[in-house]
């Protein structure tokens, strides 16, 4: 199995995603920008610590000055490199021409079918744009892995949909449904925005329950496949093998830099700041996937309780 270290070398964005979960991060940190000289020694140790795949992160991790430095500096120690991102910087073509012949797989912030969805969701407009620009812009280069975050809200999931359409029109294979995580920041909860908007924005649970279905049919019919994070296993029922809860023996690492200081803290094996919020009920006691499910957010169970779980029994 090979491991994978998340890398958080930004702690800037110009957007202002309603779901973000770094804001107190970017907030308190003293670096907009973590050192190159001490990204570069990191990386090295991690190879060393035998990490093959690095995922850039941020922030928006193509604003760092020196990207380019730093992707090109991770191919030389061969590294499988990637970074999620909103397509700011890469829907400017020479920008992308650049990065592309040293990155393996991307991941594209889309959260709504149209500009207004997706512009609201992230807060800036002209973001929509973006992507799309950025889409046409790597599908001229060399072909990268490429697939779609979507952080499902109330504002999108009736038109998940018609996201698949468009996801279709420019060729996505892969799509993650990510259910909206209340937390800011490796699992703070605060007053950041994953966290305020949590209770008005969220997806009811047997919401999901009953959308899924449709939503796993329009995928398929476009061969698309699915994985979801930060639903509890039995939400999803006979689709359980699409939640990113078995794959957690995929090892991430995330290094980020501390609060203030120039050192970079390993913030330990983790598979998502959503297992840092969920917690497991009674109704889980008992249940078959008790070990590998995530649970329910803490917060989600104090507004709503646990009465749409469903445990699995043997
Ligand atoms: S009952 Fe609890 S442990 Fe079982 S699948 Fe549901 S949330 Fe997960």
């Amino acid at each position: 199995m090979e491991k994978h270290l998340e890398f958080f070398i930004t702690y800037t964005c110009p957007y202002n995603c309603v779901f973000c979960t770094e804001t107190l991060w970017m907030r308190k940190s003293k670096w907009k920008f973590f050192p190159t000289k001490e990204i570069k020694k990191r990386l090295i140790l991690r190879r060393r610590q035998g990490f093959t795949i690095v995922k850039f992160v941020g922030g928006e991790p193509t604003l760092h000055p020196d990207f380019l430095e730093i992707l090109k500096f991770s191919k030389k120690l061969k590294y499988k490199t990637g970074f999620p991102t909103n397509g700011l910087m890469l829907a400017r073509l020479d920008f992308c021409k650049t990065v592309v012949p040293f990155l393996d797989e991307i991941s594209f912030s889309i959260h709504g079918h149209n500009a207004k969805t997706h512009d609201k969701l992230v807060g800036k407009s002209g973001a929509f744009n973006n992507v799309i620009r950025a889409i046409k812009n790597l599908d001229l280069g060399k072909s990268v892995d490429k697939f779609a975050n979507i952080v499902v809200v109330k504002d999108n999931f009736r038109n998940i949909e018609k996201i698949f359409d468009f996801l279709h029109k420019y060729n996505f294979e892969k799509v993650l449904l990510s259910n909206m995580i209340p937390a800011d920041g490796a699992g703070f909860k605060t007053n950041g925005l994953g966290y305020k908007n949590f209770g008005k924005l969220t997806v009811r649970l047997q919401d999901w329950e009953k959308g899924l279905p449709q939503i796993i049919k329009k995928a398929k019919l476009y061969n698309i496949s699915i994985q979801t994070s930060g639903l509890p296993i039995c939400i999803l029922k006979k689709y359980k093998f699409l939640s990113n809860d078995f794959l957690r023996s995929a090892k991430t690492w995330a290094d980020r830099s501390a609060e203030k200081k120039i050192s970079i803290e390993t913030i330990s094996e983790y598979p998502s700041d959503a297992t840092t919020v969920a917690i497991k009920t009674k109704v889980c006691e008992n249940c078959r996937y008790e070990k590998i499910c995530l649970g329910i957010f803490e917060e989600y169970y104090k507004i709503f309780g646990d009465k749409e779980l469903k445990p699995f029994r043997n």
